[in-house]
């Protein structure tokens, strides 16, 4: 058990997300034709998520953020995912990530230098996917070295696929330093390296399925001298450690989209049901249709509740590895369930790009692939169980 995290004060929050989901269907969703079609957020839009605070969420007040619990943070992740993904995508490393890394592992100099940073806009990535090692990613390649002047670490490799790369300022890198030692988790260590660092460049954006307007690319690192400061808590090994409990906070926040992005796709689907006419009436007097709404309802409505549990057992400071696996697994299904509908719902229409149904189906696909694939976290949650089991828990 860690300490209980209050958050914000509860009036000031509750203000704060009226005002974001008006700020949604006010701005965000009016503007998505425009991010779709230049396949980025527009600069504006940018300069103002940055100015509500968006990219320091979690981050304490102290140091320039806006000192959320996770219940209110998962919160506003729903509410910002009820539009387009890359609204989301472009704060979500800063929070998710890169905060929960310092926060679990960093220094005191450490907070003190990258919160203020990313809390004020400067964008995180987060690099642990290698081209050889995703899932299995203590197999990880790339190697940090202790400097030969004795001044610090030299990195080298390749990270694959990484979200927002291409206009980070600032990326945490899994290195290995011990080549081939056992257990190969063991020797996983994380640096804060600067993209302006020389030595690091980024590869062009990958063309992806969906989610227009966020980005990911490789991030190469070719003999990357960082000091010694830029070793994530000052000690090797804890790496691995630092990344799989920043995943816990991510997986979090794609459950929170996936609730977000779902219920978006069914109010539009509820909406043309109402509208479009078959066999004389609206499609929705037809029970069939009515099904489809209603399981979409039902679902949503569990992955809130899953949500709610969830994030209060994170903020009364509870082990939440089995609970965010099994949000993230519901969640991300649901919606690739519940777009699947929407798109039955909408009929032709729902496959055709003019209609935003078959981009909602598009979009949704990567919530169960990322921050650990379903797979990976049914084994993570039956790990846990047998271990439980096991142990008489
Ligand atoms: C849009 C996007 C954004 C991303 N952003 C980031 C990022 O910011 N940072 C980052 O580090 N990574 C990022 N990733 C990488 C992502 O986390 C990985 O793609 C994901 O973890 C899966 O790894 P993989 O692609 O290597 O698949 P693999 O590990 O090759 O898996 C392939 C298939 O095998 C299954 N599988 C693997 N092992 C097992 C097993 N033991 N038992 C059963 N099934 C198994 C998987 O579930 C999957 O179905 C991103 C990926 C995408 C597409």
């Amino acid at each position: 058990m860690s300490t209980p995290n209050p958050g914000m004060d509860r009036d000031t929050f509750d203000q704060f997300l009226d005002q974001l989901e008006r700020y949604v269907r006010e701005r965000l969703i009016p503007a998505e034709k425009q991010v779709i079609e230049e396949d980025k957020v527009p600069d504006d839009i940018l300069a103002e998520m940055k100015d509500m605070g968006l990219f320091g969420l979690t981050v304490p007040e102290d140091y320039g953020g806006a000192g959320l619990n996770i219940t209110q943070y998962a919160k506003v992740v729903q509410t910002m995912a009820y539009a387009a993904p890359a609204y989301r995508s472009i704060f979500s490393i800063n929070v998710g990530m890169f905060n929960s890394a310092i926060k679990n592992g960093g220094t005191e100099a450490q907070k003190a230098e990258w919160w203020p940073r990313i809390a004020g806009g400067e964008i995180a990535c987060f690099g642990l996917t290698e081209p050889g090692s995703g899932s299995d990613s203590a197999a990880m390649q790339t190697m940090a070295r202790p400097d030969p002047d004795g001044n610090g670490w030299i990195l080298n490799g390749t990270k694959r696929y990484i979200t927002n790369a291409p206009h980070a300022d600032v990326a945490l890198i899994m290195a290995r330093t011990e080549k081939d030692a056992l257990p190969k988790n063991a020797h996983v260590s994380a640096f804060i390296v600067p993209m302006d660092t020389p030595g690091v460049s980024t590869g062009s954006p990958d063309k992806k399925m969906g989610q227009s307007g966020s980005h990911i690319s490789d991030v190469m690192l070719d003999d990357v001298h960082v000091p010694s400061e830029a070793l994530l808590g000052g000690e090797t090994g804890q790496g691995f450690r630092f990344a799989m409990m920043s995943l816990d906070n991510g997986r979090i926040s794609v459950g929170a989209a996936s609730a977000g992005y779902a219920r978006r796709a069914l109010d539009s689907a509820t909406k043309y049901a109402t509208e479009r006419q078959a066999f004389g009436e609206p499609i929705a007097n037809f029970q069939l249709i009515q099904q489809m709404l209603a399981e979409s309802w039902t679902e949503i409505y569990a992955a809130e509740a899953m949500m709610a549990d969830v994030t209060a057992r994170v903020d009364r400071g509870e082990d939440t590895v089995k609970h965010a696996a099994a949000f993230k697994v519901f969640a991300s299904e649901m919606c690739g369930r519940v777009v699947d509908r929407v798109v039955q719902i909408y009929g032709g229409a729902g496959y055709l790009a003019e209609y935003d149904a078959e981009r909602f189906f598009r979009d949704a696909r990567i919530y169960r692939i990322y921050e650990g694939t379903t797979q990976i976290l049914q084994l993570q949650i039956a790990k846990r169980m047998l271990r439980e089991h096991a142990a008489g828990v």
